[in-house]
């Protein structure tokens, strides 16, 4: 276990306090939080922020057979909420190569909203090249794959309550 969950509640609350703290009280955040890696940690903080919200959701998928072109993103943005001139809060798991923020930040900002911030759960500390601007980050990791609330390998794990390493059999199995 790398991250256990009392670990993982303390810090959401204080990511949570810290986001609030720099919100508006009056016109609140507009959430877009990205499928589904993000949805244990997005339950967990959204009812950390007492204030006015909206939660919209982006699916965001690597083409089959192109998943060593970082390039090659698919991005689901029809269900998004109207972002004009709203206070976005872009909630996603994890931060590595940064290929998927890079693009879920274009496709807010391509929206108009008042301001964008960015908020990730886990970050590999300099993998992502260019570097990708993110306002909270919940903890810096060394460069290894990880599993547990939320984050899956081959669909499974997302309900662990702690953050896991995938062991090297779970991994070829
Ligand atoms: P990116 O390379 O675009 O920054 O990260 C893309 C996505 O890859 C993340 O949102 C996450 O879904 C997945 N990912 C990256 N690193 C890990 C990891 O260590 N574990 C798991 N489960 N997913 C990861
Ligand atoms: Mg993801």
């Amino acid at each position: 276990m790398i991250i256990p969950e009392a670990q993982l509640r303390q810090r959401v609350s204080a990511l949570g306090r810290e986001i609030a703290a720099s919100a508006s009280p009056q016109t609140g955040l507009t959430l877009v939080a990205i499928l589904a890696g993000s949805i244990v940690f997005l339950a967990d903080l959204v009812r950390q922020l007492p204030l006015p919200m909206r939660i919209g959701l982006m699916w965001v998928s690597s083409y089959r057979g192109g998943a060593t072109d970082a390039g090659e993103l698919r991005a689901e943005t029809a269900r998004l909420p109207d972002l004009r001139n709203r206070d976005v809060l872009i909630v996603d798991d994890i931060l590595d190569t940064g290929g998927t923020l890079r693009r879920v930040q274009q496709e807010v900002r391509e929206r108009q909203p008042r301001s964008v911030q960015t908020v990730v759960l886990l970050r590999k500390l300099g993998k992502a090249n260019p570097p990708v601007k993110v306002d909270y980050v919940g903890f810096d990791i060394d460069d290894v794959f990880v599993v547990g609330y939320g984050l899956d390998h081959d669909g499974l794990y997302r309900n662990l309550p702690h953050i896991a390493l995938l062991s090297e059999e779970a991994k070829s199995a």
